[in-house]
């Protein structure tokens, strides 16, 4: 058996907390002295996800009307055993990865769109802003705005606008209405202009202008696709799921891995079996793959910073590069981002996830070998945690183990061809 998929009924019911099993204690959002970040989350934030976020509840029912959304989506998603990839490794090891490019906007992101918006719709929201690095978050949140009945604004950073003129069509397609950040639109964005024209654009100052907007119009919230607890929160139908999946292939991890941007789709590959790793029900490694462009995790501090580049977030305690850091041009997009979701951070912090950073080259490389293989073009992001998902069966090759690795195929990279057609030509750095 290939592929591993399970039945609509199957699909969680609820959503898994990491905050009530963290082996220390979770350190608090923080504010300025003069401030008012925390008293602004309110304004930017529906009731149902800012409970969730300081939520220590091990489980959280997930909405019926978001479960609804979830199967008319495309979930469960598969589980599939990359026998392919394997043969031509020759290695003993086996690989599994779990398909969240099958969702309709090609990547996981849409698993915590639709509960934003649904929480949003029910706080009587007209519209939300939101920031996108590669385009998949701002392609994902256009569509479950769209499903909810609300418009959405996305500040899309602008190197990825220009690399990428088929994500901005796709998000008008939607429904969603897109800005190259920074834009004139906002003051802030006219401030980091005035200081510099050819600003490339950052997460960090998208999210700053997508947060000003909202801040500007009590019918607008602003949403995050990563970092934040509740988006980690809503991303653990993936890991549930590959547990049941994995239970019906007999098998257990050794292994798991998954790329880093803000760390929610690591989060949702991984929470799930962190609970099992900390009952000692399992012996895994977790690994964190990152871009060696902008090494949070490896190379940045454990401190509080803000999550954006004007400080209008909370400050978090996290890893950081810091909030007015511009990482090189990538192509991984969704990877570009300063910080770090907290939960993931205080994981590598306390030792229980390894952080690994790879080359942009080296992940095009493995990303080539996987469509070779399998069939599938995983997007540049997801690259990343299949280079350290073959370094790991290239690894067993040589001791003979037969380890069991899980990586999350986080998505798809039909849309992000300009990184491939550069590496192929030999352009990359
Ligand atoms: C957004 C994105 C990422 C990075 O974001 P995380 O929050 O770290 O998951 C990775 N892969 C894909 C395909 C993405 O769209």
């Amino acid at each position: 058996m290939y592929s591993i998929r399970l039945t609509e009924d199957e699909i969680p019911k609820k959503w898994y907390n990491i905050a009530a099993d963290l082996p220390v204690e979770f350190p608090a959002y923080d504010q300025t002295e003069e401030g008012k970040q925390l008293e602004n989350l309110p304004k930017i934030f529906s009731k149902g996800v800012l409970e969730q976020e300081l939520s220590t509840e091990r489980y959280i029912k997930i909405p019926k009307e978001v479960r609804e959304a979830y199967k008319q989506m495309g979930r469960p998603t598969p589980l599939v055993r990359a026998k392919a990839l394997e043969d031509h490794l020759d290695t003993p090891a086996k690989i599994f990865y779990k398909r969240e490019d099958t969702s309709p906007t090609g990547s996981h992101k849409l698993n915590t769109a639709i509960a934003q918006a649904y929480y949003a719709k029910q706080d009587g929201i007209e519209r939300l802003t939101t920031e996108t690095g590669a385009g998949q978050w701002g392609t994902a949140l256009s569509l479950a705005c769209n499903l909810m009945d609300m418009d959405c604004t996305v500040y899309m950073v602008k190197v990825s606008f220009n690399q990428k003129p088929y994500r901005k069509t796709i998000m008008q397609l939607y429904n969603g209405e897109v800005l190259a950040s920074p834009t004139t639109q906002t003051e802030f964005g006219r401030k980091v202009l005035a200081e510099n024209p050819d600003h490339p654009g950052t997460l960090g100052v998208a999210i700053s202008e997508a947060i000003e907007d909202a801040l500007n119009d009590e019918k607008v919230y602003y949403s995050l696709g990563s970092v934040l607890n509740h988006v980690m929160l809503h991303q653990t139908v993936i890991g549930q799921e590959t547990q049941k999946q994995l239970e019906i292939a007999g098998e257990t991890p050794d292994v798991m891995v998954a790329c880093v941007g803000g760390g929610s789709n690591f989060a949702g590959a991984v929470f799930p079996f962190m609970k099992d790793q900390l009952d000692e029900k399992i012996n895994c490694k977790f690994i964190a793959a990152e871009p060696s462009h902008c090494p949070t995790l490896t190379q940045g501090d454990y401190c509080y910073d803000f999550g954006d580049t004007a400080g209008l977030t909370p400050l978090i305690k996290m890893y950081t590069m810091g909030h007015d850091y511009i990482p090189p041009s990538d192509h991984a997009g969704g990877l570009r981002y300063h910080g770090m979701s907290p939960l993931v951070a205080l994981l590598v912090h306390e030792g229980l996830v390894e952080p690994r950073a790879v080359e942009q080259n080296d992940i095009f490389k493995s990303g080539v070998t996987f469509a070779r293989t399998e069939g599938i073009v995983p997007a540049p992001e997801t690259c990343h945690a299949i280079k350290v998902g073959i370094d790991e069966a290239l690894e067993c090759k040589k001791t003979g183990e037969e380890k069991t690795i899980v990586v999350n195929f986080s998505g798809h990279g039909l849309l992000d061809l300009k990184g491939y057609d550069d590496y192929l030509a030999g352009k990359l750095d």
